[in-house]
């Protein structure tokens, strides 16, 4: 059963009540019992002394009952008392209540035998005779020699001082009942101030249990209650700023795993995830309230990462891996695995996916594009190797054939140097080396001079040329000599890879904050699959017709690079035997 401590203050005060109550009653009771019964035998001393005076000790000397009889009669009708005269040898000569003839021998009542003695002796009994609780007191009747010659003895029933106590016990028991009351009243009433304290800190701790430690009790005294009040107010102060603190840093930790763009999983010894980030959510397209308490393997499916978080927890060594994953997004990552240790034991590891994706593409175009080059400069070298060579084993000799083969060997030298050209024009590009000068330029004046240019190899192909640019363009922040470039290489194309008769046609559109320029041919087109791709280095549909036509397939890509250095954007629609649009902007 739960007692509270008001209850238990009040049970501790009715008892203490109860007994400070019963103690001093039966102190009061035993004194007045001990005072009242001194106080009898006092009295029945001195009327026994008083009764030796009217039967004097020579007539009970003489143990004449008939005489000694009325004598006790009248004797106690005075003195309103049982008066009993015995003999030394304990024959009892008068008795006022019975006939002496009848009564036995008294010489064993205590009393008798201390008056015997020569003293006085009283005892306390229950009389048969009378049939109540009697004091006895007995004196000796003694003789002018100082002889005892019997015993006078005097009683009284002692019920007076028996109804006094049962009426002093009454009235005690009013007063302990009324004290009981008042002690339940005013003991609740102290009962609930005192316990108040406590029931502050009570609810104080157990919101504390829910988390919340910014409670605080206030100190009203300046007991033990109020030290405690205070300390525990110090305690939570304390604690709160502990919790706070780690709160902060927790944040403050979880706020740079989960903005950190590689992906981080912890997992406990079992392999059961403990934590991942935003990045692995995307990476594997996963929640973290799904994954939570989840094995590895589960929830990411991936049986590699798997056997890497494996190898880390048995051997409690940092493991690194390559990991590639095609489902959701195909991609590749350098993955650092490290045990995560408490005391020196491995308790769990974190894994930390780096995405090198990008990484590797470039390191792929970065061996492909090398390839490439050396691929395109040897082709016109080994052309120019062996036209040399035949030239010096005789055909420099050769009238009808020396002139012919020395203008192949200039034709693959020119192309050797635009090749070398285009290949370092696109090297600056890419590496930021050359600073563009951005300046107002008025791009219908650009598009018509660079057509001019053209104006030899479009009537060699018999296509014409058309710039349709209605009304005034404003002018655009640009490199002019880069968009002139940018204007070249296209208009180069549309030509090369048009057809007999074929057209070319220049607009421009005006948008909201850019201006878009498109070169339209009715050339061959491009194959849909290539279109993605077109942009590339050395990306080319058909690379012998763009060797044939000099191409070095760096053209586009350089358009692309100077239009991306602009800020703007380079695409291409196109329909194969139909033509194609190239397109690109510049942000106004
Ligand atoms: P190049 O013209 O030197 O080959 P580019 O980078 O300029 O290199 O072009 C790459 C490839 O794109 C070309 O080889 C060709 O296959 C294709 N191409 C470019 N322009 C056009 C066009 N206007 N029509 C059809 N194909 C084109």
């Amino acid at each position: 059963m739960k007692i509270n401590v008001s209850t238990k203050l009040i049970i501790n005060y009715l008892l203490l009540v109860v007994l400070v109550f019963s103690c001093t009653t039966f102190i009061l009771l035993y004194k007045l019992n001990y005072e009242s019964k001194a106080q009898l035998e006092n009295e029945l001393v001195t009327k026994a002394q008083l009764i030796s005076e009217f039967i004097p000790a020579p007539v009970i000397h003489q143990g004449n009952t008939n005489q000694i009889q009325p004598l006790v009669q009248i004797a106690k009708q005075k003195s309103r008392a049982r008066i009993t005269v015995i003999a030394k040898d304990g024959k009892v000569l008068g008795d006022s209540e019975s006939d002496p003839e009848i009564m036995e021998n008294h010489l064993t009542r205590p009393e008798v035998i201390d008056a015997l003695q020569g003293k006085t002796g009283a005892s306390t009994r229950y009389s048969y005779t009378l049939q109540k609780n009697m004091l006895y007191v007995a004196i000796p009747a003694k003789t002018n020699q100082r002889e005892i010659s019997g015993i006078i003895r005097v009683a009284l029933p002692v019920t007076t001082v028996n109804t006094l106590t049962v009426n002093i016990l009454k009235n005690l028991w009013i007063g302990i009942i009324v004290a009981l009351l008042l002690t339940i009243i005013l003991g609740y009433v102290s009962a609930y101030f005192i316990t108040k304290p406590i029931r502050q800190i009570n609810a104080m701790t157990q919101e504390a249990i829910k988390g919340n430690w910014s409670q605080k009790i206030p100190v009203t005294t300046q007991d033990e209650i109020g030290s405690l009040a205070k300390s525990l107010n110090l305690l939570f102060q304390q604690q709160q700023g502990n919790i706070e603190a780690i709160k902060n840093e927790q944040n403050k930790i979880t706020a740079i795993i989960s903005s950190m763009s590689e992906g981080v999983i912890a997992c406990d010894l079992d392999s059961r995830i403990l934590l991942i980030n935003k990045s692995i959510e995307k990476i594997f397209a996963v929640t973290a309230a799904n994954c939570r308490n989840k094995m590895l393997l589960e929830a990411v499916r991936n049986n590699e990462l798997d056997e890497i978080l494996n190898l880390t927890l048995r051997s409690g060594q940092p493991q690194q891996s390559e990991l590639s994953i095609l489902v959701p997004v195909q991609k590749i990552f350098q993955v650092y695995a490290s045990p995560l240790t408490n005391e020196d034991k491995t308790v769990g590891a974190v894994l930390v996916l780096h995405d090198i994706t990008t990484l590797k593409h470039l390191e792929n175009v970065r061996k492909e594009f090398i390839s490439n080059v050396s691929h395109e400069l040897k082709t016109p070298l080994t052309s120019i190797k062996g036209f040399i060579e035949t030239l010096l084993a005789g055909a420099l000799e050769d009238k009808n054939n020396n002139r012919r083969f020395l203008s192949i060997i200039q034709e693959h030298a020119d192309r050797l140097g635009k090749l070398i050209n285009d290949i370092l024009e696109l090297s600056k590009l890419e590496s930021k080396e050359i600073q563009l000068e951005f300046k107002p330029v008025a791009l219908p004046e650009i598009i018509r001079k660079t057509v001019e240019t053209f104006t030899p190899q479009l009537a060699k192909s018999k296509i014409t040329c058309a710039v349709n640019i209605t009304g005034s363009l404003p002018a655009v922040r640009a490199d002019q000599d880069k968009i002139a470039q940018v204007m070249i290489n296209l208009i180069d194309n549309a030509i090369k890879f048009n057809k007999e008769n074929g057209t070319i046609t220049i607009s421009a559109d005006l948008q909201i904050d850019f201006l878009k320029i498109k070169v339209q041919d009715t050339g061959i087109g491009l194959p849909s699959a290539d279109l993605p791709r077109i942009f590339e280095r050395f990306y080319r549909v058909d690379k012998a017709r763009s060797r044939d036509l000099g191409g070095t397939g760096l053209g586009l890509s350089i358009v692309k690079h100077i239009i991306e250095a602009h800020h703007g954007q380079v695409g291409v629609e196109s329909i194969q035997e139909q033509g194609s649009t190239f397109w690109f902007t510049l942000p106004l």
